[in-house]
């Protein structure tokens, strides 16, 4: 599929970096808009070096299921799908506690867990059969050179090179992304020195299709449905912490784990194996540079501790794709200025908002000052006693505050 390094074809209309489930998204979400799409990724799904596409799950929102429907994706997914039907919040060692369940918001689930390596078939896989995406893998970012009518790139695949160019060129390609840094585009970055295991196990009792969030004094930890008798662990910890848990065995890991859960699904046994993910949030300087945008983590990393980050990033690939489709309608080209800042524009407050949420209870939920926990504790308990308050957060969480309707921003009138 590669070729020596030479002069570029004809530019693509949009040419996303990374096929993760921020790229491929974008990609599935162009499909039928006429627009000429590439999609270069370096790692094939499949691989164990596959960094989008690994051994974990997502819990994606009521929200982000009706943007799945939308995009044609969600009966592929389904099959895969757990249903999360209630929401459990508590503190370790605290009376504390808030309740959330779908019935009280008239729908059939709060979200679903997906494993990784599932949507990386439904998102990634699937592409090969689409003949308007031209999927360029495994083929690495390397180089970035400005023209006057595109972005001209090189990207590589061993010893061979390939030069391509794009109208409108996506920087999709993770947290360490090199197409940000080759677009000059600074970013503030916040490690909070955690870092989260992950692993699946077999509870002692039915989880019911309810999920757990519980804050302890290291970290927040999440008990999520992963099947019908198999919970996903997404749990938070002090970098150190988090390493001594990794060498030990898998007693030990099963002990500290359930004195941190506690017994509401009984005996927790047959863990899987277990990763380690350092937690940072990182946030890009800007998410738009000329003929350019970032998106998914290349544009904002959160912390898991709200399961918020790629449910963000399919709302902001879901309006840019329809921006570019209505922005070809209307003569304009992918790369329109205008365009790329109104796409930035009405996208800003609902990141800012869930980057800041997600922060704010990370470091709420970790701060060890005295009379603090009892004022947590305080506060779910009222949570749980304030529906208006509760239905707020969530319907905000669920993704119901931002649905369909608000994500369909028509561009601003204007000649092309
Ligand atoms: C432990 C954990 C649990 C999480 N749980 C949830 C959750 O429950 N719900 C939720 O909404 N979010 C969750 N998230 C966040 C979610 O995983 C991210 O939002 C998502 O992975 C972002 O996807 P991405 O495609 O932007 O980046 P990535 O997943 O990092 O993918 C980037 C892709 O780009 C490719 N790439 C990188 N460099 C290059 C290059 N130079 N050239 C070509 N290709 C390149 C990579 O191979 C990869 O395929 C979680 C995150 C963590 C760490």
């Amino acid at each position: 599929m590669s070729q020596s390094a030479g002069q570029a074809d004809e530019p693509y209309d949009v040419l996303v970096v990374g096929g993760g489930l921020a790229g491929a998204s974008l990609a599935h979400a162009l499909l039928g808009s006429g627009l000429r799409i590439g999609l270069v990724e370096a790692v094939a799904p499949g691989g164990a070096d596959q960094p989008s596409y690994d051994e974990r799950t997502t819990a994606i929102s009521w929200g982000s299921r009706q943007l799945f429907e939308d995009l044609g994706l969600w009966s592929a997914m389904q099959r895969e799908a757990a249903p999360i039907l209630r929401l459990h919040v508590s503190q370790q060692g605290s009376f504390g506690t808030t309740r959330v369940h779908c019935d009280d918001y008239g729908v059939p689930a709060l979200g679903y867990v997906l494993p990784n390596r599932a949507l990386g078939q439904a998102l990634f896989a699937s592409l090969a059969d689409q003949p308007e995406v031209e999927v360029i893998c495994p083929a690495r970012f390397e180089t970035l050179r400005t023209r006057d009518d595109a972005l001209e790139i090189t990207t590589r695949d061993g010893q061979a090179t390939r030069t391509l160019s794009a109208r409108l060129l996506v920087g999709a390609d993770g947290g360490r992304s090199a197409v940000r840094e080759a677009l000059g585009i600074g970013s503030r970055v916040d490690d909070y020195h955690q870092k989260a295991i992950v692993t699946q196990l077999r509870p002692g009792r039915d989880h019911e299709g309810q999920a757990f969030e519980r804050f302890c004094p290291g970290g927040p930890l999440a008990v999520l449905p992963s099947g019908p008798d198999r919970c996903a662990v997404v749990w938070a910890l002090a970098s150190d912490v988090a390493d001594r848990l990794m060498a030990a065995d898998d007693e030990t890991f099963l002990a500290e784990l359930q004195a941190a859960f506690g017994w509401r699904l009984g005996r927790l046994t047959e863990p899987a194996g277990r990763h380690a993910y350092p937690l940072l949030r990182l946030l890009s300087r800007h998410p738009v540079a000329p003929r350019a945008v970032l998106v998914g983590n290349a544009a904002h990393n959160l912390h898991p501790a709200a399961a918020q980050g790629f449910n963000l990033t399919l709302r902001d690939v879901v309006l840019l794709a329809s921006l570019l489709r209505e922005g070809r309608a209307a003569g304009r080209e992918a790369g329109d200025a205008e365009l790329l800042r109104h796409w930035a524009d009405a996208r800003a407050a609902d990141q800012a908002r869930v980057s800041g949420f997600t922060d704010g209870i990370v470091r709420l939920f970790s701060n060890r000052l005295p009379g603090v926990s009892q004022a947590r504790a305080l506060g779910l308990t009222l949570l749980d006693s304030l529906p208006a308050i509760k239905q707020g957060m969530a319907r905000r969480s669920m993704g119901l505050s931002m649905d369909r309707a608000n994500i369909a921003q028509p561009l601003p009138d204007g000649q092309p």
